[in-house]
């Protein structure tokens, strides 16, 4: 059994362009995983990246990388050896959902940004998500290469825009072209990279003279802070008496990572992943500071059948329980990408999936490094890999020891689609191989999905951003052999209910032989939550459970097509109030059937509206352009919602702006400003649509 003290699962977190890709590059590359950094150049699209990946053979789009590493000292390396996964969360706002589960997988984050841009809107979404599940984390700050690096600024912007305490362990040596190396504020000592080779090896010296007053004075705040947050009264009877420099670095250390573990502290590191500098440290720092799943001692897990919440110990010697938090195919099968957090389990044992009630056997357990797989036969609580075997499996499924308890993991959520694009095969005989590819696309991802439009039964993909279905089509056809024809992106609109309704709905048929009866009244009404909202208010007992049942599931089926526009219904609330059966002539079906009716004909009198897809973004500019850019927002429909502080000659604002009126923004935006403009977009929510333009996409959708 081995020692998960030494373990690390963690993630790298960042606005899009902070230098996530070069950080992760520089980490495989140091820890000895690739032979050698690639380099990702300016302007380069985000199409040719997934290209690039795949020519390289390197898979940072894989899951997770496990990698070995041993700490850098002055004078060579300790011995203990760390393991490290490095779980991927991709960088584009299209892929937040992405993000959100491996948060939920991981137990500590590195947040990468830039010296220069600061938090940007993307780190505020990360950093929101990050907090839903209360993942600790260190901070690099990467790019201090680039003029306009400002570390101080950075760390007042940690604590000014997201209110944490941003703690520097480092402080830099110049900025910009100057930037030479950085002070360890616990060592007091100088780090600097040898430049004439490839910058990766350290070369330590004394504190520069002219840094010893900012030295001390970090160094002041941190202990203080330290002390402050340990409580410990050892450490501040040491600095009251003996002063600061009295206490053992790995006293400090340790309060240090016992505040980061516990997210009371975010510890700050500096560097520059392009030009090699500050990685080695930052994974001195990931070892250092970033929690072990030897550090969480419970998780906590529901019981399907009795509702209630069990705390397990995420012990090996406990029941096993493992999350499913990704689906790949693989050259060698379906892979089932796993967090353990309790038990153990071996190859070849059978493990039974909660949702589908099935047992599998793992036929095979496997963990990445880089391009290729290594097979494994045992792991245990606080391990990350993947089996093969899971046949049905899905993304947030839990996993549990056959015979054991039926627990189920807190699970995955995902955001519905918000953007639809029509698709067909170029050639009409690679029909099945589409549907096929689409379906094998859709396993792995959850916020990737397909239907059959009603009318003219043509395929609709169905994803969360222009972006997200382009890279899937590109699938299709570099994966899958199949050239497409897609239609324009649309926006995948809902309805709502304003109003309330109730009603009597009678259905009978009586054809030949057995008939169909059934009655019921209900009413209709708008609501706040996402679904069906189900009441059942009946007075005795004129309709059985059964058919209750029926009516749900009628209701539910009927909410997909709303009466507007056939756009799904966002949520609706129904109150079942009374209704009778027929002895023989009553079934599921008969129910079923009358829901069904009777939602066409009574959702028309609750007053429905068409609801959008909001997108929040965050647009930066050359001053000079401001009028122009925030002009064209309030065109599309937008609200600015808040101007930022400018750096340099440049300006960023916050907007909101309907989806539909985004397609191709970021290239209008590009020629507007010289190419000098950069927008990022994330889905914020659902507003009713004005009712002008309803009435055209109404209109358009009838034609
Ligand atoms: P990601 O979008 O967060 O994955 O960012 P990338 O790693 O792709 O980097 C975005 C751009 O910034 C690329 O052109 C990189 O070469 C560049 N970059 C990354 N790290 C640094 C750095 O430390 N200094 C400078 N000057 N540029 C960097």
């Amino acid at each position: 059994m081995s020692n998960k003290a030494n373990s690390r699962n963690i993630g790298i977190v960042a606005h899009i362009d902070a230098g996530k890709t070069t950080t992760t590059e520089r980490i495989l590359y140091f820890s000895g995983v690739i032979p050698s950094p690639r380099e990702v150049h300016d302007g380069e699209a985000t199409m040719d990246f997934m290209d690039q990946e795949r020519e390289k053979g390197i898979t940072i789009a894989a899951a997770t990388i496990h990698l070995f590493w041993k700490m850098v000292v002055e004078g060579g390396v300790l011995p203990s050896v760390y393991e490290i996964n490095v779980i991927d969360t991709p960088g584009h706002v299209d892929f937040t959902a992405e993000v959100e589960r491996s948060l939920r997988v991981l137990d500590g984050a590195i947040i990468v940004v830039c010296s220069v841009g600061g938090i940007e809107a993307q780190t505020e979404t990360v950093w929101r998500q990050a907090n839903k599940y209360k993942v600790p984390g260190i901070v690099f700050v990467n790019k201090m290469d680039r003029s306009g690096a400002d570390f101080g600024k950075v760390v007042n912007d940690f604590r000014e825009k997201l209110g944490v305490i941003a703690l520097p362990l480092q402080c830099p040596i110049g900025e910009g072209a100057d930037f030479k190396g950085v002070v360890d504020l616990l060592l007091q000592r100088a780090i600097y990279w040898d430049d004439s080779g490839d910058g990766v090896e350290l070369v330590y010296g004394n504190v520069p003279e002219e840094l010893t007053g900012m030295v001390d004075s970090l160094r002041n705040q941190l202990v203080d802070k330290v002390i402050e947050l340990s409580g410990s009264e050892e450490l501040l009877e040491t600095f009251l008496n003996e002063g600061i420099d009295a206490i053992p670095v790995e006293d400090l250390k340790k309060h240090i990572r016992e505040a980061v573990v516990n997210r009371k502290i975010f510890p700050v590191f500096c560097g520059s992943s392009l030009k090699n500098k500050g990685v080695k440290l930052l994974l001195n720092a990931v070892c250092d500071y970033l929690p072990s799943p030897a550090d969480s001692s419970e998780v906590v897990v529901k019981e399907v059948d009795k509702g209630c919440e069990v705390k397990l110990k995420r012990d090996p010697k406990e029941s096993f329980t493992a999350l499913v938090f990704k689906i790949k195919s693989s050259r060698h099968g379906r892979l089932a990408y796993v967090r353990l957090y309790s038990g153990s389990v071996n190859v070849g044992e059978m493990v039974y999936n909660v949702r589908t009630r099935e047992k599998n056997r793992i036929s095979r357990i496997v963990r990445m490094y880089a391009s290729k797989e290594k097979q494994i036969k045992y792991v245990e609580a606080g391990d990350i890999c993947a089996f093969i075997g899971l046949k049905q499996a899905r993304t947030g499924d839990t996993l549990v020891a056959v015979g054991g308890k039926m627990l189920v993991l807190e699970p995955i959520t995902f955001p519905d689609p918000v953007i639809h694009l029509a698709i067909e095969p170029k050639k009409q005989t690679d029909n099945d191989r589409l549907v096929y590819a689409i379906n094998e696309l859709k396993k792995e991802d959850p916020t990737f999905s397909v239907r059959v439009e009603p009318g003219t039964k043509r395929l609709i993909l169905e994803g969360m951003g222009e972006l997200h279905l382009h890279i899937k089509i590109e699938q299709i056809r570099r994966e899958f052999g199949v050239e497409t024809i897609c239609g324009f992106p649309q926006v995948a609109y809902k309805e709502c209910f304003t109003d309330k309704s109730v009603y009597r709905h009678i259905h009978k048929k009586q054809t030949g032989g057995a008939g169909q009866f059934a009655d019921l009244e209900f009413e209709l009404a708008p609501s706040e939550e996402p679904g069906l909202v189900f009441f059942n208010k009946m007075k005795g007992d004129g309709i059985c459970s059964s058919f209750v049942e029926a009516i749900k599931a009628g209701f539910k089926e009927a909410m997909l097509e709303g009466p507007l526009a056939g756009y799904p219904l966002v949520g609706m609330q129904v109150t079942l109030q009374d209704g009778s059966s027929h002895s023989v002539d009553s079934s599921q079906h008969a129910f079923k059937r009358a829901a069904i009716d009777a939602f066409r004909i009574v959702s028309k009198r609750t007053a429905p509206m068409l609801m959008e897809p909001v997108t929040l973004m965050e647009v930066t500019i050359p001053k000079v352009s401001i009028g122009v850019i925030t002009g064209d927002i309030s065109k599309r429909r937008g609200v600015v919602l808040e101007r930022k502080e400018t750096v340099g000659d440049s300006e960023t604002f916050v907007a909101h702006v309907p989806h539909s009126e985004l397609f191709g923004y970021v290239s209008f935006l590009r020629g507007k400003t010289a190419g000098r403009g950069n927008a990022t977009m994330e889905f914020s929510h659902y507003a009713k649509v004005p009712s002008e333009i309803t009435d055209k996409i109404v209109e358009k959708r009838r034609e």
